[in-house]
């Protein structure tokens, strides 16, 4: 039976988005797994819990991925963040990638097989105002892409939009003021709606930018809209306001991409106060427990959109893939393409991205398809990756502010 011999973190940024990746070795030459790790704003912390849990793992046995995770979860004796909850994934992950490889079978195959071809995506359309949003929607449609994620302002999540007076002495940041947010975005849905009618999908994320009564007029507003679904109406802190959202409205709700703990998915699903369930695989400890919620969704009649940003490594988004060929309740699939804005250019992943990753999913006509090699079916180029080192970036997004100069989570 393979035991483990190695565990290490690979750290690259070929988009300049820095991507943590784990390799787990065995004992068995040439069978080894992947596993996406990436926290891209504390990669190094991650990169640090996973050199520490290389001592806890080497020697065990391979196939044994339900007893090494509660192992590496209960180990530290503190649990549930971030930092620990993404290294575990990475390790967890590519277990199940070493798993598929000694069966022979891809991992959809060992969550159960498919229960569609491909997976239906989502794709981000941000435009700085109503025309460039309409240039990109009809570059979308041309390519097969029917569900849109529409936000104005140049930045995408409504930030960077105020101008307006500050108080003297105010600090550096993201400036917005919520309530202009809220009416340009609605005004620009109600233009999207008017303009395709029923050929697109809408969706929107209110990136949690808030306060809880305006995010429940918000969701509100957007009924006539029909939504696909609006993501991120509250901030995690604040999910018990999904009820009075529930109450006023029909608005399909997605939630859960900053979640680290059950405690928080757990109510949402079973109250049914959510439509789609939005974690972040990796953030949530990996594929052992999101295969987990998937099917207590499925239950409650919750549907999956997991979180499938620039900040998930290929490996998380073949995970991803996955995970939604398998599940009967899968919803949609957020994927990041090259998003380039050339009308010529085929929309897939980045190109340096399938350099260093062989084997990435394959974007055609609005759905993500995954090929049939046992495991994710996806390899690491490491001599490619070590082109596009880390990089040390202070993030300026996540500095948001009110108009007053308060901070304001993003
Ligand atoms: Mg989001």
């Amino acid at each position: 039976m393979p035991k483990i011999s190695r565990v290490r973190a690979i750290l690259t940024a070929p988009q300049k988005t820095n991507l943590v990746v784990v390799k787990v070795e065995t004992d068995q030459p040439g069978l080894y797994g992947l596993g996406c790790a990436t926290f891209t704003q504390r990669f190094r912390a991650v990169a640090t819990a996973v050199e520490q849990l290389e001592p806890l793992l080497v020697g065990r046995d391979v196939e044994r991925i339900e007893e090494l995770w509660q192992l590496m979860y209960q180990h530290s004796y503190w649990r549930n963040g971030p930092v620990l909850n993404n290294a575990i994934a990475g390790v967890d992950i590519a277990l199940w990638d070493i798993k598929g490889k000694m069966a022979g079978m891809p991992v959809y195959q060992l969550l159960g097989g498919k229960c569609r071809e491909a997976a239906a995506v989502y794709l981000h359309a941000q435009g700085r105002d109503e025309k460039q949003l309409e240039e990109r929607c009809h570059m979308f449609l041309e390519q097969g892409v029917h569900h849109i994620r529409i936000q104005c302002g140049e930045f995408a999540y409504g930030g960077r939009d105020y101008s307006g007076h500050r108080p003297d002495g105010s600090l550096p940041g993201v400036y917005y003021d919520p309530r202009a947010y809220m009416r340009l975005s609605l005004k620009t849905m109600e233009h999207i709606r008017k303009v395709f009618g029923d050929r697109v999908e809408i969706l929107h994320d209110v990136h949690e930018r808030l306060s809880c009564a305006d995010a429940v007029d918000f969701a509100k507003q957007c009924e006539s809209l029909r939504l696909f679904f609006l993501e991120d109406a509250l901030p995690p802190e604040n999910i018990d306001w999904f009820a009075n959202i529930r109450q006023a409205c029909t608005t399909p709700l997605a939630m859960g991409e900053l979640f680290n703990n059950p405690r928080e998915w757990i109510p949402l699903i079973s109250q049914r106060l959510i439509d789609f369930m939005r974690m972040h695989i990796t953030q949530m400890g990996g594929l052992t427990p999101a295969r987990k919620v998937a099917v207590m969704g499925e239950l409650f009649g919750v549907r999956t959109a997991w979180h499938g940003p620039g900040d998930v490594s290929p490996v998380g988004h073949m995970l991803n893939l996955h995970l939604d060929l398998a599940s009967p309740n899968f919803g949609i699939q957020e994927f990041s393409p090259n998003y380039n804005w050339d009308p010529d250019k085929k929309l897939g992943m980045d190109e340096r991205l399938q350099e260093v990753f062989p084997g990435c999913p394959e974007l055609r006509n609005g759905y993500l398809y995954a090929n049939d090699n046992p495991g994710l079916g996806i390899d690491l180029d490491e001599s490619a990756a070590a082109k596009y080192p880390p990089i040390d970036i202070l993030d300026e997004w996540t500095q948001s502010r009110l108009p007053d100069g308060s901070l304001h989570r993003p």
